[in-house]
């Protein structure tokens, strides 16, 4: 079987360090078995999205030399996918509507969701969001990077949203049904999505999809101590310093690559990458980035 990854930004701005790491690990990770490469992109949530981000995110990838296979696919474009599977959640019983709003869970003072409208249904389905019922127990996954986790479904929200009451279908159905309908078979990603991972796995379960393996690279913190993502401003690659940059990724996935090449342009340098990718090198945890200070 073909290997087949893929990068999934969302177009809230321009593509941070964070970001291009985990574009890096997956790229090189696929390529490295002759695999194919995708590009998703995430704009489900209009009001956080940024004009031009996705074609700037686009633009740095292939100035790092990151090209993907086939067309570039668009969340946006895809809302029939994720109805049918939201359907199939309804029908199955594993969806149910829900019209509480953020005051009345607020007044109910509870933590997360009570399963409130699963025992009491609203009348209409009409503004409602529909939330998947997890299940008793814990949910097991082994990470290719970060190891066997253990999730305790009682320690979670609740009964998780997968339509929102706005209309907006949620991050969690839409990249299980992509995921699925995409035939990947290796996710890579960065450790801020991990804990996302047992809802996606008890989706896939429900929707009955193959389940890919995951890895989730480390999150990297400056010397503020803060993680570097669009949420705290880190600042957007300039494509002059791409080799610069390249080497330095290469080096915090841990796969060592030669100071000969720290001079080397963007195709010799991926090109070693993809010769030498081993993924027990990349670190669970990932130092201070030092050219922060
Ligand atoms: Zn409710």
């Amino acid at each position: 079987m073909t290997p087949v990854g893929r990068f999934a930004p969302s177009p809230t701005g321009p593509l941070h360090f964070g970001s291009l790491l985990a574009a890096l690990a997956s790229y090189l990770d696929i390529r490295a078995r002759n695999g194919r490469w995708l590009i998703r992109i995430e704009d489900l949530d209009p009001p956080r999205e940024q004009p031009g981000a996705a074609d700037s995110i686009l633009h740095t990838l292939e100035a790092f030399g990151l090209y993907w296979d086939g067309p570039v696919v668009y969340q946006s474009q895809r809302q029939a996918l994720y109805r049918a599977a939201l359907e199939q959640l309804r029908r199955q019983n594993d969806a149910y509507a829900c019209n509480c709003s953020r005051k009345q869970l607020r007044l109910r003072g509870v933590q997360g969701y009570d399963g409130h409208c699963l025992k009491h249904p609203p009348a209409s389905t009409d503004d409602c969001a529909f939330r998947v019922s997890h299940p008793e127990g814990e949910q097991q996954f082994e990470d290719r990077i970060q190891g066997r986790r253990q999730y305790h479904w009682h320690h979670h929200e609740g009964d998780f949203v997968v339509f929102r009451r706005d209309g907006l279908f949620a991050y969690q159905l839409a990249v299980v049904v992509d995921d699925a309908e995409q035939g990947i078979t290796d996710i890579l990603r960065g450790s801020d999505l991990i804990d996302e991972t047992p809802h996606q796995l008890l989706l896939q379960e429900r929707l009955g999809y193959h389940t890919p393996t995951y890895a989730h690279i480390p999150v990297i913190i400056n010397a503020a101590g803060q993680k570097l993502s669009k949420q705290n401003l880190a600042p957007a690659i300039g494509t002059e310093e791409r080799q610069t940059l390249l080497f330095q990724a290469l080096s915090l996935l841990g796969q060592q690559p030669p100071t000969e090449l720290q001079s080397a342009d963007v195709e010799t340098l991926l090109h070693w990458g993809v010769c030498h990718w081993n993924i027990a090198r990349v670190p669970a945890v990932l130092t201070l980035a030092q050219e922060e200070s």
